[in-house]
């Protein structure tokens, strides 16, 4: 039997005293030096794990690493990342898993990059992916329900990561509706859903995910996007592990996509995407290209449409396709 390092990290974060080489022989069926070995290459990777003759190996401390068993060990979901790729350095994750799906992987495959050369936003635009201090992030569906019923899930995604960083920050994060997650005002997440389907079919869908984790300081954004991008380290001044938050993502989308899949609405979400929704009951600005108009912002609906009251009264159903919506003085 291999020794999956995931399963050793695992064991020895789980537990908060010493665990002996012996107990680790035991439990994966394999030999000392084995352990051994995989240990070490838990120390290079920039695990300190202290070893004790006669207690055994302890993990002091688990840097930010992002790796395959880093992520692997921590995951707690049924189906979300339980098939996961790892890249140090790749294209564009959304293209990775658009492959992987043609190849055959399965519903929930997770494609992890560390640094991404051609990262995308919506409509085609850039998405800054430096090195070393973001998560950058795929999941690949393949639903048995009808093409129109995906969109929303962009809606679902957005949902779980909100609720994901508020947990794991202690800060609010907003949703400016569609899709982007807000921290005080500033962007530190995008979210780009693309679909390959027949008529009344779906081939699959990948929603992927940029985070701006570690980024120290505005200045490592480029100037184009410095006003109105943030990471979750200049916001709430700590660093943060990405493997931690990348599990809590899957955790959360993993519930909320199977709550939209019960009804193929929103309606069981939407109270719980309103409560992140930023702009909610206040004047928001929709920038569409058959014309621009303003109006209060009153939540979604069950179709993940945007309500917005005009001075008249009239309730506008905003569809996100080629919308943005902004607050009335900037991004937000
Ligand atoms: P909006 O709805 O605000 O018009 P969008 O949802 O269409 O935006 P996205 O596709 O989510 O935009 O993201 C692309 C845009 O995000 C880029 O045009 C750029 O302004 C901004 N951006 C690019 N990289 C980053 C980053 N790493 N962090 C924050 N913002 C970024």
């Amino acid at each position: 039997m291999k020794t999956d390092k995931s399963d050793i990290l695992a064991l020895l974060r789980g537990s908060n005293g010493y665990v002996s080489g012996q107990q680790l022989c035991a439990q994966f069926g394999v030999s000392r030096t084995a352990v051994w070995k995989v240990i070490n290459q838990l120390k290079e990777e920039g695990y300190k794990i202290e070893s004790v003759t006669n207690k055994g190996y302890r993990l002091l401390e688990s840097p930010d690493v992002l790796s395959k068993s880093e992520i692997s060990s921590r995951l707690t979901t049924k189906w979300a990342g339980q098939s996961l790729y790892y890249f140090d350095e790749t294209g564009s994750t959304n293209i990775d898993a658009k492959r992987y799906a043609e190849d055959g992987a399965v519903h929930g495959t997770v494609v992890v990059a560390d640094m991404q050369t051609t990262g995308r936003g919506r409509r085609g635009r850039m998405w800054q992916s430096p090195s070393g201090s973001a998560i950058y992030m795929t999941i690949l569906l393949k639903p048995d329900f009808p093409p129109d019923k995906a969109s929303m899930l962009t809606l679902v995604m957005a949902l779980g990561v909100a609720e994901a960083i508020t947990e794991v920050t202690g800060m609010d994060a907003g949703i400016k509706w569609p899709n982007d997650i807000v921290v005080n005002k500033k962007k530190v997440c995008g979210i780009l859903t693309e679909m390959n389907a027949e008529q009344d079919y779906i081939q699959y869908v990948v929603i992927g995910v940029g985070i701006n984790v570690n980024n120290a300081s505005p200045e490592e954004f480029p100037e184009e996007i410095r006003k109105t991008a943030t990471s979750l380290r200049i916001e709430s001044g700590k660093q943060l592990g990405r493997a931690a938050l990348i599990e809590r993502v899957l955790f959360h989308f993993e519930q909320n996509y199977d709550t939209y899949v019960r009804k193929l609405d929103l309606s069981e979400l939407m109270e719980a995407y309103d409560r992140h929704l930023l702009n909610l009951n206040a004047e928001v600005k929709v920038l569409d290209p058959k014309g621009e108009f303003t109006g209060i912002a009153r939540g979604i609906n069950e179709s993940g449409e945007l309500l917005v009251e005009r001075e008249d009264g009239e309730v506008v159903q905003v569809y996100a396709g080629e919308v943005s919506v902004r607050g009335l003085y900037g991004y937000v």
